[in-house]
């Protein structure tokens, strides 16, 4: 196959897999939001995605989308970039002018930072707190047991709005657990936003309650290693 049809057969069997899910937890598909990660591919795999009618796409590097994405959004009005990958306080300024969401929120310098430059810029991305609901020591990501204080923090010490939650849950570990811990989170906490489930588990994460999926691989193939 070449890779443009590589692509789009990868984003309509997500897209199928997608409307199964919700069907079998009774959910209306239109609550679930596929964010293509498309992080290092190029413009050229890119494109028949746009082409087929892909409206959000996902990032993990500030430097790497700023490079691919100004003539993409371009020439598609109407598209959507979530940053999903850890974020550094000093590039809070160029993640606020370029990303609609931001997944990855999870230090208190960060929400310093991002609370100055949405004030600044006079815009607003949709936030998630980064859960790291396996508590791995390697991991970004506020631990469980510490979230309800660093989202009381958040609204009240740095003035951002929260949306939602993110987590990404331990490789070796069975996801749904984690899925469930992090929904309970947000739940308690009044946010309706849930980022949860990638190519291996989105499935799952949708019967949890998942509103995005960052799904790469399962759409644009295998990447190398970044
Ligand atoms: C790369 C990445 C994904 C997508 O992973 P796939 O397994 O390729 O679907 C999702 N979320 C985050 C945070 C990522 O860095």
């Amino acid at each position: 196959m070449s890779t443009t049809a590589t692509q789009s057969s990868g984003l309509a069997t997500v897209r199928a897999e997608i409307e199964r899910a919700c069907r079998e937890a009774s959910r209306d598909p239109a609550s679930v939001t596929l964010v293509a990660v498309s992080k290092t591919f190029f413009a050229d795999a890119i494109e028949p995605v746009l082409a087929a009618g892909q409206k959000v796409f996902g990032e993990n590097r500030v430097q790497e989308a700023q490079k691919k994405w100004p003539p993409l959004l371009a020439s598609h009005p109407g598209v959507e970039l979530h940053m999903i990958g850890p974020l550094q306080s000093n590039k809070a300024k160029e993640a606020v002018a370029l990303f609609d969401a931001i997944h990855s929120v999870d230090r208190p310098s960060l929400c310093e930072a991002l609370g100055k430059e949405i004030a600044r810029q006079g815009k607003r991305p949709k936030l998630f707190v980064e859960i790291n609901s396996g508590a791995e020591v390697q991991k970004a990501g506020v631990l469980p047991q510490e979230a309800d204080d660093f989202l009381k923090r958040c609204r009240d010490a740095y003035g951002l709005v929260i949306d939602g939650l993110m987590c990404i849950p331990p490789a070796e570990e069975a996801p749904a657990p984690h899925f469930a811990l992090t929904a309970k989170i947000a739940r308690r906490n009044g946010l309706k936003l849930l980022s949860m489930g990638m190519s291996a588990d989105f499935p799952e994460a949708i019967a949890m309650g998942a509103t995005h999926v960052r799904v790469g691989s399962a759409i644009f193939g295998a990447r190398e290693k970044h």
